[in-house]
């Protein structure tokens, strides 16, 4: 046991103008839904990620639920997705009463494997009327949704070359890898409409929020407009449809532009902390690390290794102050999805679960605490 103080595994990084920012809308009084840097934030998250539209929300997981509805998904529909993901992505397919067909991950990336899902659409589905549908139930695959896990991504142009056979919309959850880009393009912009989270463990954070991005101004007009309440008229309360209450609030959309204006600092000391742990932790034990192919400039999220020794480990560095955490469990293996058709052969996702952990990694880490957490790492598998 050590006296040193805590180092949290990755917190909110509050360094720029977000007092300022705060403290305006607060001296003017625009607190609420509308706000100039609503549409600041939505701009600036677009143009950061090269896309032309951004719509606000109130978190990801209902930029997420709206960017399936937008895409057609209906009641009784199946969604396609991995079963390594954090539970939003599954509830936001929920929401809309459609259920996941969940697919392994691959055990090098981490994220949906793409030879399972290639031999799924070619031996389990059929075309009808221009619908994919689930030969075992008769049931519609409305679409599918590529989750990039912990900033990293899959090989995107196989990927499209896979489903491009098939009429299957794509809702990317890119709400880990705001800074991740595959041969140059970012993350979020390889479907319509792309999702960001801006929780408090992200690269940045509002507090709570979410960015809808999209370069199809229909689309984005649409986003716009159901997460309004679908009001239609300025002057009236005349809604023409079910809208949702999801929108951002100004007084989060300030902290969010400020965090904007630091994004280039917290993926810089993002990569400098994964450089670090990768120098320090090569051939430690038998840790291994998330693969990443060179196509993919990850955004370092949430920075993860690898090793049989998953509880030893977990337990020496929570007994040392040091917060490690599991991935989150496999869809699978919740009660609300336990029964969701599962495609695997070797079950990855439950290997991954079982061995790997999350360290320290907050934009705000100190290089001292870096030391820190590596000698821990190395002392208790050693
Ligand atoms: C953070 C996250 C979300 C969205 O979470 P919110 O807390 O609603 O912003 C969705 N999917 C994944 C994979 C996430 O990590």
């Amino acid at each position: 046991m050590s006296n040193q103080q805590l180092i949290p595994l990755s917190v909110p990084n509050i360094a720029g103008n977000e007092w300022k920012y705060v403290k305006d809308c607060l001296d003017t009084g625009w607190i609420s839904s509308v706000g100039s840097y609503v549409t600041q934030f939505e701009q600036m998250v677009a143009q950061f990620a090269g896309a032309k539209y951004g719509v606000a929300t109130v978190n990801g997981t209902s930029a997420l639920h709206i960017s399936l509805l937008l895409s057609g998904v209906k009641p009784d529909d199946y969604v396609i997705l991995p079963n390594l993901t954090f539970v939003a992505s599954a509830n936001s397919i929920k929401y809309i009463g459609a259920e996941p067909i969940l697919i392994d991950a691959d055990p090098d990336y981490w994220q949906m494997d793409l030879d399972l899902l290639e031999e799924f659409l070619e031996n389990e589905t059929d075309e009808k009327n221009g619908e994919l549908i689930y030969i075992q139930d008769g049931r519609r695959i409305a679409a599918i949704m590529p989750v990039h896990i912990l900033g990293n991504m899959c090989d995107m142009d196989r990927f499209a070359s896979i489903i491009k056979k098939y009429p299957l919309p794509v809702v990317e959850d890119a709400t880990e890898a705001l800074g991740t880009r595959y041969k140059g393009k970012h993350a979020g912009t390889f479907s319509p409409l792309g999702c960001f989270s801006f929780n408090g463990n992200k690269i940045i954070s509002t507090g709570g929020g979410g960015v809808i991005v999209s370069d199809n101004e229909e689309l984005a007009k649409k986003a716009k407009h159901i997460t309004n309440t679908a009001k239609a008229s300025a002057d009236e309360y005349y809604h023409d449809e079910v809208g949702y209450n999801y929108r951002l609030v100004n007084i989060l959309a300030a902290v969010g532009v400020a965090q904007m204006e630091l994004l280039p600092a917290f993926i810089k000391r993002k990569k400098e902390a994964v450089a670090f742990y990768k120098k320090e932790l090569a051939g430690v034990a038998d840790i291994r690390f998330q693969k990443e192919s060179p196509d993919v400039e990850t955004n370092g999220w949430l920075f993860t290794i690898q090793t049989k020794h998953q509880q030893q480990l977990l337990d020496h560095l929570n007994a040392n102050k040091i917060l490690s955490r599991r991935f989150w469990m496999p869809m699978n293996k919740l009660p609300m999805y336990k029964d969701c058709p599962y495609i695997q052969k070797k079950d990855n996702a439950d290997y991954i679960y079982n061995t790997c952990l999350s360290i320290p990694c907050s934009t705000s880490i100190t290089d001292e605490q870096l030391e820190i957490v590596a000698k821990e790492v190395k002392l208790a598998l050693s």
